[in-house]
């Protein structure tokens, strides 16, 4: 029998009256559900919803504001700001708040009341609901918490956030009241970035500008925007509530850090598509109910490879509401998992030994039409555009591997990249048998007259039937093509999207930008346009066939070969963040206008104050672990079985036994030995200067010998008597409670 743990007990607390609320009954009493239809967005007000309320003139000036990037009209404000508030007090809000994204990668949001004071006559005090176009439209927090990377110095240390109306706004209805949340841009005083959503906002605006210019170029005349579309596939694990409460590195850090393979893990493919377990179900069935609220487009959910590990993907948006939509889905899923009794973790790596948590960033870039640009389309012309597009993106990441890499670098993602699970750190682009052979024979000049038969030979057409079903199954590599859109597949779960994204973005806007001039020179030289766009395409092939990779990025041989081939390989983040400060990086993004100089240099320095921190935290929970939670239980079960020892009888027994205390006793020392060494290392840490010589000291003397500690404690797990283990281990926080 299992010896009994506090933490056997399930918290499931969940209750069929939590979604009732979806269920309707009919007259002959059976119940259905209420389609999703009816109550999808209903806690949002977005572009949509203010036509219809706005007078058409301030509803007219929000658009042109918008569309010319230009500032509100006070009169404009005021009257959006009082047909928001008549909206969200008739739902039941009371209060509002700017919603941000700051560089912590978390949301950020300071809640004011929607109320004015008014004197009456008789200097009586009245109370009446109130917001002002300012309030809508700007607002100040105190935002010196925040970091800034040494951007803002105490006495500018102001911060403010202005509304972005392209995202809608929305209403978060918690537990213990409503409140109106309004996505915002938070910049300090000199304009300068302070979050991930103004690059992200600015690439998006450079990207449709070259993107525009270039489709002119190649003669769709009538291009006037084009939108960058994002469908991240967020993975996670879900664990119950009293396991993750027993763990102090859970609770500390969002992960283990000790723990010891159980005997089954991935390895019988069980789990992976397998029926989801009830709670978990209904914890999913809670969950897109609270997103659909939110207009949040969820699409599909299902297990993943790990026990209790799964995801969900939603329909993809505009990359800047996609953006909004997942930090939304990531605060939501943790909500939800807490009323359910469950924990959800979205760090990259929460257990060793099985697969860690990726969020699978699909992209891709359509015109004003909504025509994907990537996707091969079927007239002549259509096709010829997507080789076009197709080179240009490819030139884009293989121009900046380096920075698309440092963009996806934290300590949760150092575990996951390279470890053979997800996608190594080389970054390198996967094609599919088809379009390699396609850009194979463009290489090779096969089909350089770009005559419609040609194109048509070239097999373009067949692409988004035939990748459909063949270009998925390479699950190695970091970032795919996948049948009409690009598929990044290393970015983490934890990340917020906008940080990579935007890298994207930027890099795909500057390629446009170069393609644009090359052609511009061909045409100058030839007469017939499409033969200059397939001069265009050969071009750009030979330059960027170095990044094409089809085989297996696990393999060592292809270690070998991206180091031949000359493709940054940058193994942890300590490695990529330093691409922050070469000069084609920086270059790169000034001109691209996502960051600034100075932006730049603050992000490489948050990052490694973040990456710092984190490590500490980690690495002082786990020397918590070892000495407060470990040794002791080692202790006891060393002196248990000593008294043994001295009571056994036959030679063979004691023999053994004395074996055993001999290793029980090795592993004490090497525990003691590690631990000590650890502490001096983490105390020494302060004394080392500078942030960077602290992630250097952190990432190749502090890491590694942490590794050897915990690999001691997990051995010490299968030795000690489990009534005497202090932590749930791995076979039940992994199969217990969640399994049903
Ligand atoms: P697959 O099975 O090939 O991965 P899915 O249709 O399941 O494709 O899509 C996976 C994710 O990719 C979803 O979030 C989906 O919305 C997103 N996606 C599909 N088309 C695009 C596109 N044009 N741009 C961005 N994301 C897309
Ligand atoms: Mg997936």
């Amino acid at each position: 029998m299992l010896t009994d743990k506090p933490w056997h007990r399930s918290t499931s607390s969940f209750s069929e009256s939590l979604i009732t609320t979806r269920l309707m009954r009919s007259s002959n009493g059976a119940q259905s559900t209420i389609p999703i239809s009816e109550y999808f967005g209903e806690l949002t007000f977005g572009l949509g919803q203010m036509r219809e309320k706005l007078p058409k003139d301030i509803y007219h000036n929000l658009v042109k504001a918008l569309d010319q990037g230009k500032k509100l009209t006070s009169e404009t404000a005021e009257a959006i700001a009082t047909v928001i508030k008549e909206w969200a007090v008739q739902k039941g809000v009371t209060h509002f708040c700017h919603w941000f994204q700051p560089m912590t990668g978390l949301t950020a949001e300071k809640h004011d009341a929607f109320i004015s004071i008014q004197h009456s006559n008789h200097s009586e005090l009245t109370v009446i609901e109130r917001f002002t176009g300012g309030q809508l439209i700007q607002g100040e927090p105190d935002a010196s918490s925040f970091p800034s990377g040494g951007m803002r110095s105490t006495f500018e240390a102001r911060g403010y956030t202005a509304w972005d109306p392209s995202s809608p706004i929305f209403i978060i209805d918690g537990d213990h009241g409503k409140t109106l949340c309004i996505p915002c841009v938070f910049f300090g005083y000199h304009g300068e970035a302070l979050d991930n959503k103004t690059p992200l906002l600015r690439s998006c605006q450079t990207l449709s500008y070259e993107a525009v210019e270039f489709l002119k170029c190649i003669g769709d005349l009538d291009a006037k925007t084009i939108t960058a579309t994002l469908g991240p596939e967020q993975e996670y694990f879900l664990i119950d509530k009293n396991h993750a409460n027993a763990r102090p590195d859970i609770i500390m850090t969002g992960r283990t850090l000790q723990g010891a393979s159980a005997p089954r893990g991935q390895q019988l493919e069980d789990h992976y598509f397998g029926s989801i377990p009830a709670r978990a179900k209904a914890f999913m069935v809670d969950l897109e109910y609270e997103l659909y609220r939110l207009g949040v487009p969820v699409k599909t959910r299902h297990n993943e490879v790990a026990p209790s590990q799964f995801e969900l993907a939603p329909i993809f948006e505009n990359v800047n509401i996609a953006a909004d939509h997942n930090t939304l889905t990531m605060e939501t899923m943790k909500r939800v998992a807490g009323r359910h009794g469950l924990v959800c973790l979205i760090n990259e790596k929460p257990f060793a030994g099985i697969n860690g948590s990726g969020k699978h960033c699909n992209w891709s870039i359509s015109n004003d039409k909504g025509e994907n640009l990537l996707d091969p389309g079927t007239t002549p012309h259509q096709n010829l555009r997507f080789l076009a597009v197709m080179s240009i993106v490819l030139q884009a990441v293989n121009r900046h591997a380096d920075v698309l890499r440092a963009a996806i670098a934290s300590p949760g993602n150092d575990h996951r990249l390279g470890g053979n699970e997800a996608p190594p750190a080389i970054i390198s682009v996967f094609l599919g048998s088809m379009l390699d052979n396609i850009f194979n024979s463009i290489e090779k000049g096969e089909a350089n007259q770009a005559t419609e038969a040609q194109i048509i030979n070239l097999g373009v057409g067949h692409i988004p039937n035939i990748s459909k079903d063949y270009t998925d199954r390479n699950r190695t590599s970091p970032f795919a093509f996948t049948g009409n859109k690009f598929e990044f597949r290393a970015v983490g779960s934890s990340a917020n999207v906008s940080v990579p994204v935007s890298i994207l973005n930027a890099a795909v806007a500057e390629s446009f930008r170069d393609a644009t001039t090359r052609l511009k020179d061909l045409l100058a030289k030839k007469k017939n346009r499409d033969e200059a766009i397939m001069e265009l395409v050969r071009s750009l092939t030979v330059e960027h066939k170095y990044i094409r990779f089809e085989g297996n990025n696990y393999s060592e041989e292809w270690k070998k070969e991206a180091t031949k081939r000359g493709l940054p390989i940058l193994n942890t983040t300590a490695e990529a963040l330093e691409v922050l400060h070469n000069d084609k990086a920086t270059e790169f993004l000034v001109t691209t206008k996502v960051l600034t100089r100075a932006e730049i240099e603050s992000r490489y320095h948050i990052a490694v104050e973040r990456y710092n921190k984190t490590l500490e935290i980690e690495l002082r929970s786990l020397s918590e672990l070892a000495s407060v939670f470990i040794v002791p239980a080692l202790e006891t079960q060393i002196r248990d079985s000593g008294k043994t020892l001295a009571v056994l009888k036959t030679a063979g027994a004691k023999t053994l036994q004395s074996k055993r205390l001999e290793s029980m006793e090795a592993s004490l020392e090497a525990i003691l030995k590690y631990h000590s060494a650890l502490i001096v290392g983490l105390d020494a840490l302060s004394s080392k200067g500078d942030e960077a010589q602290m992630m250097k000291v952190i990432a190749t003397e502090l890491t590694p010998l942490a590794a050897q500690l915990r690999q001691v404690c997990d051995e010490v797990e299968r030795c000690v008597s489990d009534a005497l283990w202090p932590l749930p281990k791995y076979r039940e926080i992994l199969f217990m409670n969640n399994q049903a």
